[in-house]
């Protein structure tokens, strides 16, 4: 097992073994072990632990270009913590529905988006923000759209050799929240849940769904009535707009049964939610 220090270190081991398992905070990875798989790395000793990267573990907020650039190192507990609560309020708020506080100083965003669940709370928060991924492997750099990278149900464009170096987003000016629907309070994977991101400048509205695809997705339709419909001068929203919007959301998701819920609860759900997030947005004042 190696446990590098350094970006280059933990590049140049991945290009030696690009089949390693890599391990973050390992809240996704030794569920999968316990499972049963990737036994066969384990047993060669092929295991890259990227946690004491010190390159992962930073944030660097550039005021002048309004983004923030997360390392992919960074756990919920430290999304939570200010400067980035303040900057990155929705995923401040995404965080702190993730599973335990042991859960939550352990996982990692990187770890969120490699595993690419639609369930993935930081994910619909993400899309709602058009972040750019930024990626490694020993031989360069590239950067791709959130909406490119995850590309269907776990599976994403990362190619073998490569880690997930950094999240970058956009610090805008406006209400954002999130929100999800499990069957609990605490603990629990969300069976719908919603983004909602708005930027006053450009008097604009940006809406991501969660476990109702097959990775998340955005609602153009209800982002663009929104746009149009909601009070800015006032910043407020009428109660059957807030509810139209929730409806044409609703009309984006592509739900299906499974053990956890069904296509019909969850449809439900993200109109409710989004209506909720809609009416918590445009609140007045
Ligand atoms: C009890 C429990 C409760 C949970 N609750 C929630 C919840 O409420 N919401 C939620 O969204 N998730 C939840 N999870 C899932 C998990 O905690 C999150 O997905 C977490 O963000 C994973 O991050 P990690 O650092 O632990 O990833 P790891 O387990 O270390 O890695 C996960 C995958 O990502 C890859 N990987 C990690 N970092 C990188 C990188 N930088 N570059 C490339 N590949 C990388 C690994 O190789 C592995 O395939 C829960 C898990 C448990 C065990």
């Amino acid at each position: 097992m190696e446990s590098p220090r350094r970006l280059d270190d933990a590049l140049r081991a991945l290009a030696f073994a690009p089949g390693a398992l890599v391990i973050a905070g390992g809240t996704d990875a030794m569920v999968e072990v316990n499972a049963g798989s990737r036994r066969d790395q384990l047993a060669r000793g092929e295991v890259i632990a990227i946690d004491r990267v010190s390159e992962l573990r930073r944030f660097r907020h550039d005021p002048s270009s309004a983004s923030v650039l997360l390392g992919a190192g960074l756990t919920y507990t430290e999304l939570m913590d200010e400067p980035l609560a303040s900057l990155l309020p929705a995923l401040a708020e995404a965080s702190r529905t993730v599973g335990s506080p042991q859960i939550r100083n352990a996982g990692t965003i990187g770890g969120n988006l490699a595993t690419c669940s639609p369930a993935g709370d930081a994910l619909p928060v993400l899309s709602a923000l058009d972040a750019v991924v930024h990626l490694a492997d020993a031989s360069g750099v590239r950067s791709l759209p959130v909406g490119e990278f995850m590309t269907g149900v776990k599976t994403t464009a990362l190619a073998s050799g490569e880690l997930i170096t950094g999240i970058e987003l956009p610090v805008l000016g406006g209400w954002q929240g999130y929100a999800k629907v499990g069957v609990r309070n605490a603990m629990v994977i969300a069976i719908a849940s919603a983004c909602l991101a708005t930027d006053v400048s450009t008097r604009s509205v940006r809406i991501a769904l969660g476990s109702v695809a097959p990775t998340v997705i955005r609602c153009p339709d209800a982002e663009q009535f929104a746009a149009e419909h909601v009070d800015w001068d006032s910043t407020s929203v009428e109660p059957d707009v807030a509810a139209r919007i929730g409806s044409i959301a609703a009309g984006a998701a592509l739900p299906i049964d499974d053990h956890r819920s069904t296509a019909a609860y969850r449809r439900r759900a993200v109109e409710v939610l989004v209506g909720r997030l809609v009416r918590r947005g445009f609140a007045g004042g």
